[in-house]
């Protein structure tokens, strides 16, 4: 067996208490908890017809993963979809807080440019794609395992459910959200003042949709006083990664954002951004996404509201010990040593043996 770990109570309890005493949970400066999250998005749901919530799966440690439909679009097919990942690695908070702050806004905004924006795009907000490393404030699942980079194999419940979830929606971009942390020197990006937006590409191959979606909002973050370096990963990287795997394996435009700042307003800033780039130039988009993801007779599932039931209380999430792969390596099932078990076997077998000499001598 891997050794294990029990997830403080504590921490249980402080995500089971909900919002503390302030106008809304995600003002506090910790990442919002999983409990408040989703409770939120249940009640926007309710309240609101922009808003509908499904449950798309079940993490390992038995806590519901939630796609957040925002749309005001009369026909999900007439829509440039975005799924938009958030917390895939649990300790990583910000995203999943952005979500709720710019989702709120958009409900209470009877702006006509806004309203007019939300009837041309929808989003697919996963706000929690690991919940068991959000309510543990660790970064793999219940298994300790690295959920990006899973998407080659899809091991885990939780990849898989964000799999159907793409399946389901056909999106026309994909957001993987993410935070890096500057002062590590040992950090990839160390010192590095701008976040991140990386596209994949195959070789020197790039669709020329996918350059120009992330070139339009790299130039709008960096309008808005979050700049971005534009990278790419190409052939030569693995995979296993989730803008990888859905550029690569499903075609759809995909952009890593890593956020250096440990704020949530880039994250908002992204969203809002991407709201706007598509949603004012739908002729120039709409088409072309069509056309690369071979979209254009595509029917989407109707959009069905069923609020997330969450367990009355949350019990402590057992964790294996966390298994970091190092840097952009494969996922590999863990090959777990059962040290116990030999060191048990080992003392038998000793002193069966010594049993023995007794007896011989
Ligand atoms: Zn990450």
């Amino acid at each position: 067996m891997a050794s294990r770990s029990w997830v403080r109570p504590a921490v249980a309890l402080l995500a089971l208490l909900g919002p503390a005493a302030s106008a809304h949970a995600w003002d506090r400066p910790q990442g919002l908890g999983y409990v408040d999250g989703i409770t939120y998005f249940n009640d926007a749901a309710r309240a609101s017809d922009l808003v509908t919530v499904e449950p798309i799966g079940t993490s390992v440690a038995g806590l519901p993963i939630a796609a957040v439909v925002v749309t005001r679009a009369a026909r999900p097919e007439d829509a440039i979809r975005v799924l938009v990942i958030c917390r895939q690695h649990g300790h990583e908070p910000g995203s999943e807080r952005a979500a709720c702050q710019v989702v709120d806004a958009w409900r209470h905004d009877a702006d006509p440019k806004t309203v007019r924006r939300l009837r041309r795009v929808a989003f697919i907000l996963i706000p929690y794609a690991n919940p068991d490393g959000a309510v543990a404030d660790r970064r793999g699942n219940a298994h300790g395992l690295d959920l990006n980079r899973d998407w080659q194999a899809r091991t885990q419940p939780e990849t898989q459910a964000v799999e159907r979830a793409f399946l389901e929606w056909q999106p026309h971009l994909v957001l993987d959200c993410h935070v890096f942390d500057p002062q590590d020197p040992n950090g990839p990006w160390a010192g590095e003042a701008r976040d991140l937006l990386e596209a994949y590409q195959r070789g020197d191959h790039v669709s020329d949709t996918a350059r120009a979606l992330q070139r339009a909002l790299a130039r709008r973050q960096n309008l808005t006083g979050w700049p971005v370096r534009e990278s790419y990963s190409d052939r030569g990287f693995r995979l296993s990664l989730a803008h990888r795997h859905f550029a690569a394996n499903h075609g759809a435009p995909s952009l890593l954002f890593e956020c250096g700042r440990r704020q949530v307003e880039p994250f908002a800033a992204l969203f809002r951004n991407t709201l706007a780039e598509l949603g004012d130039d739908p002729g120039r988009w709409k088409p072309a996404l069509d056309n690369l993801r071979g979209l254009r007779s595509w029917r989407a599932p109707e959009r069905r509201n069923e609020p997330i039931a969450l367990p009355l209380y949350l019990r402590p999430v057992r964790l294996r010990r966390a298994q970091e792969p190092a840097g952009s390596g494969d996922f590999r099932p863990p090959v777990t040593v059962p040290l116990a078990g030999i060191a048990g076997a080992a003392m038998v077998t000793y002193a069966l043996v010594g049993l023995l000499r007794r007896r011989r001598s």
